[in-house]
C-alpha cells in the first residue's frame, strides 16, 4: 500500500553504522532504521544468537514457558525500576499494554472511572487506534473515525496546564522523556521530577514511553535515569531487539499483579527468537563501560553539531536532544525534507522529525571516525542548503 514516500534506495548489506545499496554505493547510517538498529548492522553477536536460536526453536506459544523470555525479563528487571515485564512486538503494542495496565490498576482498586491519561502536545505513541488517540495529532487521526476515549493533551513541559488538567477521571500521565517524532524535544529533567511529584501527590501512575529514548540511546539504559526518578510503568521497543521486532511493557508489582492470566496477551510476543535477540543486545549494552562510551561519543557529536550550527547559522538554528538522539533544528527557509535529501546526496542517512528538525540517531556502537565523517558530510549538506553560497557557486 502506498503508506510511505520511499526514497529510491535499496540497501542490501550493512556493517556497524554503514549501509551499502544494491548498486554498491556506501552510506553512513545516522538513522538506524528509526533509532532501532541499536548495536549496528550485522553485529556478529546478535547475528549468531539469532542464527543459533532459529536452528533450535523459533516459536512456541505463550501457553508454555519460554526460557529465553524468562532470562531476558529477569535481566531487564535487575537493570531497571520494574518488577516484571510483558513482551510484545512493537512500540504501539507496548504502549497499548502500558495503558491497559494503568486502567486495570484503577479498576482493580475500585475506581474504574479513572481511566484517563494526560498526554502531551507533540507526542508520538504509535499508529493503533488507541495510540493514535494518545498521540492526538490531527494529521494522523484524520479519516479514522472517532478517537478512542480517555486521552487528553497539554502543552509539553507546562506544569500549570498539567495540574489544571487533572480531574477525578485521571489515571496517569504518559510522556516520552524526549519527544522523538515530535522533534527530538527533551523534557527538562526538572519537569520529569515534577511529574513524579504530581503523580505521588494525586495518586496517579507515571507512564513513560521509552520506545525511542530507551535501551541506551540517551547514554543511560533508560532516559528517565538522568532525572533520578522511577516511573510506575514504561514501554520499550525499537532498540531493544537491535532490529528484530521486540517490544516490552515494564511495571512495578503494584500494577503488574492485576494483569492476571487471560487479561492480556499476544501470539508472537516474547517468543524464543525475539528474546534471543533481546538477550544478545543486552549482552552488548550492559557490558562494562559500554554506556559510558555512548555518553562520551554522544558528547563529541553534540559538540560537533553545535560548531556546525555556529558555522551555518542561515541553515541551522540550534541543536537539541540528548545522548545519541540529537536533532538539528533548521531555519524556516530550509525544510527538513530538503535537508534529508541533501544529506543523502552526500552519503549520509538521517531521519526527519517534527518542528522542522533533522534527526540523528546513529547506532550506539558508532565510532569516532564515523562521527567525524558524519560531521564533515553535514557540513557539506549545509553548504548545499545555503542559498547565498549556491548563488556564488552558480556564477
Ligand atoms: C516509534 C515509536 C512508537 C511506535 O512504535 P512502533 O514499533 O512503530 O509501533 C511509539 N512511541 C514512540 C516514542 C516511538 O518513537
Amino acid at each position: 500500500m502506498p503508506t510511505y514516500n520511499r526514497a529510491d534506495l535499496a540497501f542490501v548489506r550493512g556493517q556497524g553504522a554503514q549501509l551499502w545499496t544494491e548498486d554498491g554505493r556506501r552510506f553512513l547510517d545516522f538513522g538506524s532504521g528509526i533509532a532501532t538498529t541499536s548495536i549496528g548492522h550485522a553485529h556478529p553477536h546478535l547475528v549468531q544468537a539469532i542464527q543459533e536460536q532459529a536452528a533450535q526453536v523459533m516459536h512456541v506459544s505463550n501457553l508454555y514457558r519460554v526460557p529465553q523470555a524468562e532470562k531476558l525479563a529477569a535481566r531487564h528487571v535487575a537493570a531497571s525500576f520494574a518488577d516484571s515485564v510483558f513482551f510484545c512486538n512493537s512500540g504501539a503494542e507496548a504502549n497499548e499494554g502500558m495503558v491497559k495496565a494503568v486502567r486495570k490498576y484503577y479498576a482493580e482498586n475500585g475506581q474504574p472511572e479513572r481511566y484517563e491519561m494526560i498526554c502531551f502536545e507533540g507526542a508520538f505513541h504509535g499508529r493503533t487506534l488507541g495510540m493514535l488517540s494518545a498521540t492526538g495529532n490531527e494529521k494522523y487521526l484524520a479519516g479514522f473515525g472517532p478517537p478512542v476515549q480517555g486521552f487528553s493533551h497539554v502543552p509539553f513541559g507546562n506544569m500549570n496546564a498539567l495540574r489544571a488538567a487533572i480531574g477525578p477521571g485521571t489515571a496517569g500521565i504518559m510522556i516520552e522523556p524526549i519527544q522523538g517524532e515530535g522533534g527530538v524535544r527533551p523534557a527538562s529533567l526538572d519537569f520529569l521530577r515534577d511529574l513524579r511529584k504530581v503523580c505521588d501527590e494525586y495518586g496517579l501512575l507515571l507512564a513513560l514511553d521509552e520506545v525511542q529514548t530507551g535501551m541506551g540511546r540517551s547514554g543511560k539504559l533508560w532516559a528517565h535515569q538522568w532525572a533520578g526518578i522511577e516511573p510506575d510503568v514504561m514501554s520499550a521497543a525499537k532498540g531493544i531487539g537491535g532490529g528484530f521486532p521486540l517490544g516490552a511493557v515494564f511495571a512495578k508489582e503494584a500494577v503488574a499483579k492485576h494483569l492476571k492470566a487471560g487479561t492480556h496477551g499476544t501470539t508472537y510476543g516474547g517468543g524464543p527468537l525475539a528474546c534471543a535477540a533481546g538477550n544478545a543486545v543486552l549482552d552488548v549494552i550492559l557490558a562494562d563501560g559500554f554506556l559510558a562510551e555512548v555518553d562520551r561519543i554522544a558528547r563529541k557529536l553534540w559538540d560537533g553539531l553545535v560548531a556546525l550550527a555556529a558555522k551555518h547559522p542561515t541553515v541551522v538554528s540550534g541543536v537539541q536532544g540528548a545522548g545519541l538522539l540529537l536533532g538539528l533544528k533548521l531555519q524556516p527557509e530550509v525544510t527538513n525534507g530538503d535537508a534529508q535529501a541533501a544529506a543523502v546526496a552526500e552519503g549520509l542517512l538521517t531521519v526527519a522529525a517534527g518542528m522542522n528538525v533533522l534527526r540523528l540517531a546513529p547506532a550506539l556502537i558508532v565510532r569516532d571516525a564515523e562521527v567525524e565523517e558524519a560531521l564533515e558530510l553535514l557540513d557539506r549538506t549545509c553548504r548545499r542548503l545555503t542559498p547565498s553560497l549556491n548563488k556564488v557557486a552558480a556564477k
